[in-house]
């Protein structure tokens, strides 16, 4: 998404309100964008409505480009829609609070179970007693028995032949008597949902009576979990979702269509196998992955509290005209540094491709911004206009004045060639670099 809608931010450079076609441009790639991360159609369609609504007449702070506006007014909205905060697993109920994990087979569970027992009770101090429910794999219980025994846990004693049913009122009693604060029933998953499942799911919670209904998804499957979140939700009604498998490569747009299918909260995401790999619900996060540009908000947030958006103004007008002095140069390295240097700001805008290699081929790197600007400070006004008038005397005086040798004054005014060169070309395209810079 970020490399389409660098399209777009070339042909956004207007000021002002942003108007219904900007939006609506931008709104097509990003609509595009999240069917592509597997968020459901309805899911994208109310998200760009509200996108829309947010964007069409919101004045474009003066440090910005319209581009770089709408792609913050994307990722707020989804931060929004992902549930700005953090909601913890709730504990207010009598002891032993029973916490029931649902979900398909393969998603988690166990492991997620495992991972809450222990974060209870390094983090809260709890007393935990988890249980296994899978009747169906004999392996099941074992493996929660060990990732007990791994993590300091109390596992309900392995009674062969019980039912799904039996063994969770089982374990229910058996936390009642042992004094334990929480108990987790971990739930046997089917490849999909069936009525069975359903039914013994809906059994155990009639019985127990859970006070959190944690269905665990796996955020590679997109569509299907949806799919899946949708129906347990009707079904057995839950009370929140963890979201595993955080640390793959998957979009997250599963995040995104479980929440505003279900309205349920995420609470908690898995970003590993061990034990230890689950963290509190990062909105944001996820909102970066959808988008696929995380860094570039922050960048907007930072080049408009860093950069001077008159100077910048002033520069896009003289490179539009062709004039771009020594003088200019050395602005632009300097907002480079304030920006984080030449890596951290090339890596950080879309469509900066051409300008790195350039760059790159004239040997320029962050370690030389310093002795650039030093150079161009030996220079005398006439020069700084003009470098033409460098001759061979001017740049030995300019290399002794600034500390560097006369191949580096040569390095530093092919650079600026380079540079003057593509502005003016850019300058007539209108946008491009210094649209994003100088719109900065
Ligand atoms: P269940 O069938 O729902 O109980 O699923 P399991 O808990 O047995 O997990 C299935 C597989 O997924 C195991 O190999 C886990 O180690 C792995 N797994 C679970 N959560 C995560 C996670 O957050 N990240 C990664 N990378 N793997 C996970
Ligand atoms: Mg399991």
């Amino acid at each position: 998404l970020s490399d389409r809608l660098s399209g777009i931010f070339d042909k956004l450079t207007r000021r002002g309100a942003l108007s219904e076609a900007d939006v609506g441009e931008a709104m097509r790639e990003v609509r595009r964008a999240l069917l592509e991360a597997d968020v459901a159609l309805d899911v994208v369609k109310s998200f760009t409505d509200k996108v829309r609504a947010r964007a069409v007449g919101a004045e474009v702070v003066k440090s910005v480009t319209p581009g770089q506006m709408v792609v913050k007014i994307v990722h707020d909205q989804l931060v929004e829609m992902l549930g700005s905060e953090a909601k913890p697993i709730d504990l207010h109920a009598v002891a032993p609070v029973p916490i029931l994990m649902v979900g398909l087979q393969g998603s988690g569970k166990t492991t997620t179970t495992s991972k809450i027992a222990r974060r209870l009770k390094e983090r809260d101090r709890k007393k935990v007693l988890m249980a296994s429910l899978d009747t169906r794999r004999p392996a099941a219980m074992e493996q929660l028995k060990i990732l007990g025994e791994q993590n300091g846990v109390d596992t309900l004693p392995i009674v062969a032949g019980q039912s799904a049913v039996q063994i969770a009122n089982r374990a229910i009693n058996a936390a009642k008597l042992g004094g334990y604060d929480v108990v987790i029933l971990d739930t046997a998953g089917r490849v999909t949902v069936d009525e069975g499942l359903m039914d013994e799911v809906v059994e155990v919670k009639r019985q127990t009576n859970p006070h959190e209904i944690l269905l665990v998804a796996d955020a590679l499957t997109g569509q299907d979990a949806v799919n899946t979140a949708r129906a347990f939700d009707g079904r057995v009604g839950i009370t929140g979702i963890v979201l595993t498998r955080v640390d793959g490569d998957g979009r997250g747009g599963a995040a995104l269509s479980m929440r505003a299918v279900t309205g349920k909260p995420i609470k908690l995401m898995g970003v590993g196998e061990k034990s230890d790999a689950l963290e509190d619900f990062h909105p944001s996060r996820i909102a970066d992955r959808i988008l696929g540009m995380g860094d570039i908000v922050a960048l907007v947030e930072k080049a408009a509290a860093n950069i001077d958006a008159e100077k910048a103004a002033k520069m896009a007008k003289k490179m539009q005209k062709g004039e771009f002095d020594l003088d200019d140069l050395a602005d632009q390295l300097r907002q480079m540094q304030k920006l984080g240097g030449m890596n951290g700001i090339m890596g950080l805008m879309p469509g900066m491709g051409k300008m790195k290699s350039q760059i790159a081929a004239a040997g320029f790197d962050d370690r030389l911004i310093k002795r650039q600007i030093a150079i161009v400070q030996s220079m005398t006004k006439v020069e700084r206009a003009k470098p033409a008038v460098l001759d061979a005397k001017r740049k030995r005086r300019v290399a002794a004045g600034s500390g560097t040798d006369v191949s580096d004054i040569n390095k530093l005014l092919k650079l600026h060639r380079q540079m003057a060169d593509m502005m003016k070309k850019m300058g007539k395209q209108k946008g491009g670099l210094m649209g994003a810079l100088g719109g900065m």
